[in-house]
């Protein structure tokens, strides 16, 4: 019996620390490689090239929008032709994975500088390709994890507190995917089984997020960074990354996957689906009453969705659910890491009973 966990070589948090990159990411090499948006540009440019001073070589490429393998074609020369032998990626989730895939093809380290916090992937060996036209591509997926996680808690206080709730959502997923992926004896996206810290982390999420999520969604609706909202940024971001990768998935995300057919899921984030996605999978478990109204509570107290209307989709057509249900459990989905053989059918009926669950909730 094989148990494995895998993390970052450095996880580094704290308010202002984007003023301090140079000191943090100057052992790792000399010539550095910063794939960043326009916007993210405009607001940290100033504040990375202040740290580098004029003696450090950085170049900042304009990331184009998608992670697609022509995009990281493009960058891989570009990073050639400049000779940087560190990565940098500043910004979101396709800018993350677009630094991890392009150091990966040139055997360099990579540094993440997650600006917001949505969703549980600046941490992980994990990078997720998209199209041209941005559908889903395929996982890559990397033999480390990233050298250095950089996480300036003051911006990512600053960015729209929608995003920060969006993790909170797929935080939520975390420990009851790993509780059942564990059940079932599965093995992680590590590779092997689960270790008991990856577990204890993964814990340590659902605890952090019911005991500071209310007071960091506030705070960062006023755009200020408190204690709870650190914590917060820490289990969206570390307590989640090692828990989901090293303590396993479960049928919350493969509800989130199956979800993404119906297009009026559309204009939601990640987390949002994958939150509900949590109800659906309490519901598959016959989880006790007390447990789903708990992370019922927390939902509604954070404003993240419990219900099919919250999730966009105003009529319900049997159809439609059948099909997602249908592709959450295709062969290779996280449902079959459940303790116990779930089948479209099942899945059809917990979505249903999910919904009615979420309506019936007196918050
Ligand atoms: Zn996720």
């Amino acid at each position: 019996m094989t148990k494995i966990i895998i993390s970052p070589g450095k996880y580094i948090q704290g308010s202002g620390e984007l003023k301090r990159i140079k000191e943090h990411v100057e052992h790792l090499g000399s010539s550095f490689f910063i794939i960043i948006s326009k916007s993210g540009y405009k607001r940290f440019g100033d504040t990375i090239k202040e740290s580098f001073g004029t003696s450090e070589n950085i170049h900042f490429i304009e990331f184009n929008g998608e992670c697609s393998k022509g995009e990281i074609d493009r960058l891989g020369k570009e990073l050639k032709e400049k000779g940087a032998d560190v990565v940098i990626g500043v910004g979101g989730g396709k800018i993350h994975d677009s630094a991890k895939a392009v150091a990966y093809y040139a055997k360099l380290p990579v540094v993440i500088v997650p600006t917001i916090s949505s969703t549980d992937a600046p941490c992980s060996a994990l990078s997720v390709l998209y199209t041209e036209d941005g559908e889903f591509d395929e996982y890559l997926l990397l033999p480390k994890n990233p050298d250095i996680v950089l996480v300036d808690s003051d911006a990512v206080s600053k960015a729209p507190a929608r995003l920060l709730v969006a993790g909170m959502g797929d935080a939520l997923a975390t420990k009851f995917e790993a509780r059942a992926s564990v059940r079932s004896g599965s093995k992680t996206m590590a590779g092997e089984l689960a270790t008991n810290a990856a577990v204890a982390l993964a814990d340590l999420c659902y605890e952090t997020l019911l005991r500071e999520g209310l007071k960091a969604k506030l705070a960062v609706e006023n755009k200020v960074c408190t204690k709870a909202v650190e914590n917060i940024i820490e289990a969206n971001t570390l307590l989640s990354g090692i828990g989901f990768e090293s303590g396993g998935l479960g049928a919350a995300h493969a509800i989130h996957n199956g979800l993404t057919v119906i297009e009026e899921t559309h204009n939601l984030y990640h987390g949002e689906k994958v939150a509900f996605g949590v109800l659906v999978q309490l519901v598959l478990e016959n989880a006790p009453i007390e447990e789903i109204e708990e992370v019922l509570y927390f939902c509604n107290e954070v404003g993240l969705p419990t219900t099919l209307e919250d999730l966009g989709i105003k009529e319900i057509s049997e159809e439609k659910i059948m099909e997602a249900a249908k592709l959450s459990c295709v062969e290779g989905e996280t449902t079959h890491n459940m303790p116990f053989e779930v089948t479209p059918q099942d899945v059809y009926a917990a979505i249903l009973a999910a919904d009615a669950l979420g309506k019936n909730f007196d918050f």
